[in-house]
This record gives structure tokens, sequence and C-alpha cells, in this order.
């Protein structure tokens, strides 16, 4: 269930003298109120929609639309709607968004840095999530042992279709005696061109 929908809130009241009313022909004040219009999901505010301004005669009562109100009090208010800004708050869901999204990509890219810096320095117990045998399937490797120029790694006797759980079959029995081994300059070539997906460290 979604709860999104639009609401108004009031922006700005204040009066237009001197004007004629187009209701009881006096020559009074009128009452304007400028209504602002936003569109919200769960009750935060996106955007805002079209602005809408009511005014009401202070003599007679009666309220009309500033777009149905005669030329001269259009213009009086005209002078009066400069300055009149959209709220900022208006646009909080956006700005909340718009975080959201940036901190994905920060601590994406934190990601990359790490995963990076850990194939440049690996220790023992990095987890490497790499393609596996089957076509479109994952697997991983552990690094076991690392000497000056070269690591040793475990393979994981199992792979997965789906990378996002590849937790699942990251268990300390599933690496038995698949050893490999890889100079220092392999491991870094095989990260370079995408072979290895992921670098996990504890
Ligand atoms: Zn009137």
């Amino acid at each position: 269930m979604f709860f999104f929908g639009t609401k108004n809130s009031k922006i700005k009241r204040g009066q237009i003298s001197n004007v004629t009313c187009p209701n009881c022909k006096e020559v009074t004040t009128l009452t304007f109120t400028v209504f602002g219009k936003y569109v919200h999901f769960y009750w935060v505010p996106m955007f805002p929609l079209r602005k809408k301004t009511i005014v009401e005669c202070n003599s007679c009562y009666r309220t009309y639309n500033i777009k149905e109100a005669p030329e001269p009090v259009k213009h009086k208010f005209q002078r009066e709607m400069t300055g009149i800004k959209t709220p900022l708050w208006y646009y909080s869901g956006l700005a909340i968004l718009a975080c959201l999204i940036y901190l994905a990509f920060y601590l994406s890219k934190k990601d990359e840095i790490n995963d990076a810096n850990y194939i440049q320095e690996p220790k023992v117990g990095d987890m490497y999530t790499i393609e596996a045998a089957k076509k479109g399937y994952y697997t991983t490797m552990k690094v076991n042992r690392v000497t000056k120029d070269s690591i040793f790694v475990i393979r994981n006797d199992f792979d997965l279709f789906r990378r996002s759980k590849i937790y699942r079959i990251n268990k300390d029995e599933n690496y038995t005696t698949k050893i490999d081994s890889f100079s220092k300059t392999e491991l870094q070539h095989l990260f370079n061109n995408g072979n290895i997906f992921e670098v996990d460290r504890k």
C-alpha cells in the first residue's frame, strides 16, 4: 500500500487595498491567501505543484480565485506576489532521496577502493568471489597462505547461482581440498580483468 497524494499549505496571507470588489462593487480591501500544493509520499513532502491564490472581499466576504479577479486586482496582486517563494521544505523528500543516492554511491566507491587495497596486500582469511566453472554460477576462494610474491587459496567445494547469496556457501567446512596458488601479479590481473568480483575481509 502506498501513501501518497497532495496536500496544501498556506504560504502567505496579505491585503490588496483600494480595489473594487466585482461582487459588491465597493471600493474596499481584499484579503488574499496563497496556498502551495505539494506531492507527499508517506507524508514527506516530495515536490511542489502549482500555487493557488484565493481572495476574499473584506466587505461582502465573497471568495474567488485570483484568476477570476478583475485586472486591477490581479495587477496589484502581482506586486505582492514577487517575493513569495515556494518553501524549501516542499522538497524535503527529494533532498532525502538525493542524500541516500549520494550515500549509496559513496559506500560503493569506498567498497571498490577497499577491494583494490585488499588485492594489493592480501591477507590470510580474505575471501574472493569468483565465477564458478559452471556458467552463470559463482563460488569463492579463501586465502590460506601469503608469501612474498604469491598467495595460496582453497576453492569452495560449492557454487551458487545468486551472487548476493554467496555468504550461504561461505562455511569453513566447504573449503577442503581444492588448493590453488597465484602470483601476486596474477592476482592483480584477475582483479583488474573483473574475474574477482568482490573481496571480503573480516
Ligand atoms: Zn465584495
